[in-house]
This record gives structure tokens, sequence and C-alpha cells, in this order.
């Protein structure tokens, strides 16, 4: 089987930066990312085959992006992408045989499995850099289910990946700055946008930490880009408003919103009714668990964003050892954050493989330090924009879908509750809520908070999915081999 020092799982900015770091100090790795090309959601690509012309370098983003692939070419790093890991296990038996901090060791590893094109069906690693990013927070209310529904994100990696609208009269609704960029981006490849909903008010969070835009000339451009699009579009960009129910009968053809307050409860009396055939709604991000759940690193709960992340050491480590993590799957960091960890991770996992001495690492991890602070300034006053608001789980009716993988409706969650299930679990076990293809991604966190509500119990109390391999749905022959 083959063997690498290090396997980084996701190919964004967080595992991109890290390979080059790692690569660049001696460490034998490969990058496996389930997408055909390198970027991650920051940079993603079009397919090659769909690209009609040479990608645009004089944009900020591509040519960032061209520098990063040139890097990662230049050092002959392994890239098994088109490929999904599908399972983690530890190796007991510790057949690699390597480095521990300069010290021959073959105690340690792990064997991975793949789904993909290559003929690499498993992989040994000693170290893991999980880097699997995040995913649009799904947001329940009536009418949800049906088809013309989708999250921001999707309607972007159509947008963007394939260059397909997702429809001809789109209402763009949630919450955080994906919405702008969203809006603007379907309104300029000929979507007529009819407006775009933001939960929070305009002012949350965005003056009340001094000095929160120093440094971040970058986002403030893009944002005036997006904003200036919306405006010489026409389109509204309405803040304190939220989506109420989507209407139709085989597919949507009209959305009901309105003004929210601060908890984003929602003030009936505003009501409007707009005809569309696709919303694009989410609440923010929630970071992609399915591998740190799955290798049971320890998590902790933010209350402000309502989900939980792996708990990590300043040198990205987990609380298993020699399993590290970067990027979105550590909170809502962005691009800037996800390179810094990045960094910050290969430079621990060199001081681990022997490359770096302990001296050389700490020192290395100095400079990132201002980054740091910088991009924690401005991820303060993201999360008050993107804070959970009770308020809004107060449109799901009884007939509300909340797992659209096993088309469970809050009513029988609430019937499963009535019959004595505390938690996650016990819900599960009576209405097989979370049981589908996803496995509860898209619904823990709707399931959790009926639960709480009707149990009167702290959300963090309440449990958690468990997630089992095979993380993706996956040929039958490939738990064979
Ligand atoms: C849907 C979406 C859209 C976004 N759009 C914007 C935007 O327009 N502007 C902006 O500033 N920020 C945007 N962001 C935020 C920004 O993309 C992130 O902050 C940044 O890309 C995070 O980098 P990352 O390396 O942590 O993860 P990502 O860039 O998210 O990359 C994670 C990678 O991991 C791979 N992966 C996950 N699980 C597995 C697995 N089991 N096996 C193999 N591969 C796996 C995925 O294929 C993906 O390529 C977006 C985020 C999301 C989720």
């Amino acid at each position: 089987m083959k063997q690498v020092d290090v396997a980084i799982i996701g190919g964004g900015p967080a595992g991109m930066t890290a390979a080059i770091e790692l690569a660049a100090g001696g460490a034998k790795l490969s990058v496996i990312d389930a997408y055909p090309q390198l970027g991650g959601h920051y940079f993603k690509q079009s397919p090659k085959e769909l690209m009609q012309q040479e990608a645009d370098v004089t944009d900020g983003r591509q040519a960032e992006y061209r520098s990063l692939v040139n890097a990662v070419d230049k050092k002959n790093i392994e890239i098994l992408s088109d490929t999904a890991v599908w399972s983690i296990f530890l190796n007991e038996e510790g057949t690699i045989e390597g480095q521990n901090n300069g010290r021959p060791d073959k105690a340690t590893g792990f064997t991975l499995h793949l789904q993909g094109p290559h003929d690499v069906a498993s992989l040994q690693a000693r170290y893991l850099l999980l880097a699997p990013g995040a995913y649009d927070r799904p947001m329940a209310f009536p009418g949800w289910h049906l088809p013309g529904v989708i999250t921001p994100g999707g309607a972007q990696m159509l947008l963007k990946g394939y260059g397909i609208l997702p429809g001809k009269r789109v209402l763009v609704a949630g919450s955080g700055p994906l919405l702008l960029a969203v809006g603007a981006g379907l309104a300029e490849a000929g979507a007529e946008v009819v407006a775009v909903l933001d939960a929070a008010s305009m002012w949350d969070g965005a003056f009340k930490i001094p000095a929160v835009f120093w440094g971040q000339k970058e986002r403030v451009k893009d944002a005036w880009k997006y904003w200036s699009t919306l405006k010489r579009k026409q389109i509204p960009l309405l803040f304190g408003h939220a989506i109420f129910r989507a209407l139709g009968e085989d597919a949507v053809t009209a959305a009901v919103y309105g003004r929210v307050d601060a908890q984003g409860r929602p003030i009936k009396q505003s009501e409007m009714v707009v005809e569309v055939d696709t919303i694009c709604v989410a609440l923010g991000f929630l970071p992609n668990l399915a591998l740190t759940r799955h290798l049971e690193c320890e998590h902790t709960y933010n209350a402000t964003l309502d989900t939980f992340y792996p708990r990590y050491a300043d040198t990205m480590e987990t609380t298993v050892p020699n399993v590290f993590v970067a990027g979105d799957v550590t909170g809502v960091g962005g691009k800037d954050m996800s390179k810094l960890q990045g960094r910050a991770a290969g430079l621990s996992i060199l001081g681990k493989l022997g490359y770096l001495s302990g001296e050389q690492v700490k020192s290395r991890l100095q400079p990132l330090q201002t980054g740091f602070q910088r991009e924690e300034r401005f991820i303060r006053m993201l999360q008050d924009r993107l804070q959970a608001r009770p308020g809004l789980f107060e449109v799901i009716d009884d007939d509300t879908f909340i797992c659209s993988c096993e088309m469970v409706t809050a009513g029988r969650i609430k019937a499963a509750i009535d019959d004595g299930a505390q938690d996650i679990r016990g819900v599960k076990l009576r209405t097989r809520c979370g049981m589908g293809a996803c496995q509860g991604r898209y619904c823990e966190s709707n399931v959790a908070h009926l639960i709480s509500q009707a149990t009167n119990r702290p959300r963090e109390t309440v449990g958690t999915m468990s997630i089992r391999p095979p993380l993706i749905p996956i040929l039958a022959g490939n738990i064979l081999e």
C-alpha cells in the first residue's frame, strides 16, 4: 500500500498552503480532493473542458490561485483530485516506518480509503491534515423542500463551475457575505434577482470592533464590487428581512418574505409575496465535521454561531495525536485565515517529522501572529452578523420537512419528542431523521433546535448525529477492495 508522511484532505486555500510548506520542508505527501481541480470553494474553477477561454489573470483572485497552483506544480506534490476520502482508520499495528520528532518511529499512522478515478484505493499516512472546509447552513421554512430552493453555495457552484443559472427569477436570502456575492454573480450572469435579504441589520457587528476593516483591502474591494452591481441593477438589498414561506405545488412559484426583529422573529404585518422560480437561502456556513467526528476528535460548542468546532492547539493539532486541522473546518475564517492556518499546520507537522527543530517551528510561527490577529478581528464582526437568531425557527410549522433525505416533518419530530425522545439519537431512532445520504449534515442543526426548544435544554446537550463510514455514498465494490 502506498505510504506518505502526510495526507492532506482538502485542496482549498488551507490544504494548498499547507502542502507547499510541507513539500518545501522535505515531507512526502498527497493532497486528496473530491473536486476535479484544486482551489476549494474560494478559488472554485470551471472544469477544464468547459473553460472557453484562459482564466483572466488580471483578476486578483485568479492571479492568487495561479501562484498557488504554480507553487504546488513546482514542488511535484501528488494531487489526487476527483477523489473522496470515505473512511480513515488508525493503524493499530503501526505499519508505517518513519520519523516522529526526528526519531525513528513506526507506532503511528492512518489508513485512508478513497473513491476516485485513480488506481489508489487506499493510502497510509503518518500524519493527517484535515482541511475539508465548510458548507452552507440550511434554513428550514415551509416549502423549502420544493424544487427551486437551493443554497447560495449550490447556485455559485452551478454558475462558477458549469456556467449554468439556477433559474430566471431569483430571491437570495439568509445571512452572511456570500449572499452579496451570489446576488451580484447571478445578476451579472443574466438572472433577474428580485431582492437580496439579510436577516442581520445593516450595522450588526460592523462598528463594534475598532479597526475591523484595517488590512482588509481585498474584502472591502470585493464588497464594494458586489454592492455596486446590486445598485446598478436596481436590486433591493434588504437588511433585517428573511424568507417566511416558499409557495408552489411541484416547484417554487413564489416566495413570502418580510421584516424580522433582532432575534429573527418574523414581523407578520410586513409580509410581501414575490413571484420567483428560484430561492437561494442559507444562514452562513457550518464546518464540515464529517472527518473530525469520524476520527473522534473532541469538539466544542460555539453558542454565537450555534455549531460545534474541533478543538485544536496553537500548532493546529486536534485532541487526536497527529491529526491536524486548518481552514473553515475550524470556524468561519475565510480564505486568508485558511492560508495562515494551513501554513501553521504545515510548519508544526514538519517539526513533528523532525525536518524542523522546535525552535525553528516557533520562530516561523511567530510572524504569522499579526495576520491571525487581523483575521480574528474581522471574524468577530462576521460572527455578529452570522449569529444564530432563534426567532427564524418560528416560521417552521408541523408540515415543514426537516430531514429532506428521509422526508421527516417537524410534526413527526415533535411527536417523537412527546414519545420520550430526549436527544438527537432518540429522534433518529423513532423517525429515521438523519439516516439518509447526507448523514444529518443538513438537518442536524434544525432537529437540535426543535429538541432544545421542546425540552427546554441547551442545544449543546441534545447531542449530534453520529458519523459512520462510508462518509459519502460509495460503490459497493470499494468496500470489498
Ligand atoms: C459554498 C461556499 C461558497 C463560498 N464562496 C465564497 C466567496 O464567493 N467569496 C469568499 O470570500 N469566500 C467564499 N467562501 C468561503 C471561502 O471559500 C472559505 O473561507 C475558504 O475557501 C476556506 O478554505 P478551506 O481550504 O478551509 O476549504 P474549502 O475551500 O472549502 O476547500 C475544502 C475542500 O475539501 C474537499 N473535501 C471535503 N471533504 C472531503 C473528503 N471527504 N474527501 C476529499 N475531499 C474533501 C472539498 O472538495 C473542497 O475542495 C465560500 C464557502 C463555501 C462553503
